[in-house]
């Protein structure tokens, strides 16, 4: 489902709505941006980039100066350099001079998610899953590390044991898996992939 570079789903800051259009009640567009700074005093408060490079500020009516509750019961950490999530955001226009920013509304700050990587490493795996769920029904790809040819879930010599973090990546050795885990830096992905696949299952 991630197509980041879809401007209906994946809106930049000039894109999205006001914030005087009613929202609807499913997700169906996502703000990214990366987090630049953390300027939280009484409530959450953030700097942040979108993918066309326009700063911005985001807001939330939620939390405290301790941050802001996240969906599992932890806070939410906003790491400078990490990419925000904020459903169905929409931008606050405050007259004359003054720069709009995207306030999250009292109770949807538990939709918000921050996914550990930067927005474009963010948008280049996004790329991946997409791929996966399209090349999906033949089960066939390569070993995420060596490019050999395997069947995911297949049987004997040619079978390719998928990641059990992300289960995007697939691997046709204990070596390799090692290997794509360390060296090509699957251990700081994986973690990515696996909550762009939460997020939109
Ligand atoms: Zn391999
Ligand atoms: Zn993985």
């Amino acid at each position: 489902m991630p197509n980041f570079t879809n401007p209906q789903t994946f809106p930049t800051f000039a894109e999205l709505p006001p914030s005087s259009t009613p929202s609807p009640p499913t997700p169906s567009w996502f703000l990214l941006a990366q987090i630049k700074e953390n300027m939280t005093i009484t409530k959450p408060t953030l700097v942040v980039r979108d993918r066309s490079g326009t700063d911005f500020a985001v807001t939330f009516d939620d939390g405290d100066h301790h941050g802001l509750d996240g969906s599992d019961g932890t806070k939410l950490r906003f790491r400078k350099g990490h990419t925000l999530v904020v459903p169905r955001a929409a931008r606050t226009d405050r007259g004359e001079g003054k720069k709009a920013l995207v306030r999250v509304s009292e109770g949807r700050g538990r939709e918000v998610r921050v996914l550990p990587a930067s927005l474009e490493r963010v948008v280049g795996l996004g790329a991946l899953v997409d791929e996966e769920e399209e090349g999906g029904g033949e089960k066939k790809k390569g070993c995420a590390a060596c490019g050999k040819e395997g069947e995911v879930e297949g049987e004997g010599e040619r079978k390719l044991m998928r990641c059990t973090g992300c289960g995007v990546v697939a691997y046709c050795s204990k070596e390799c898996q090692v290997r794509g885990w360390n060296e090509m830096g699957h251990k700081a992905d994986c973690k990515v992939l696996k909550g762009i696949r939460e997020i939109w299952p």
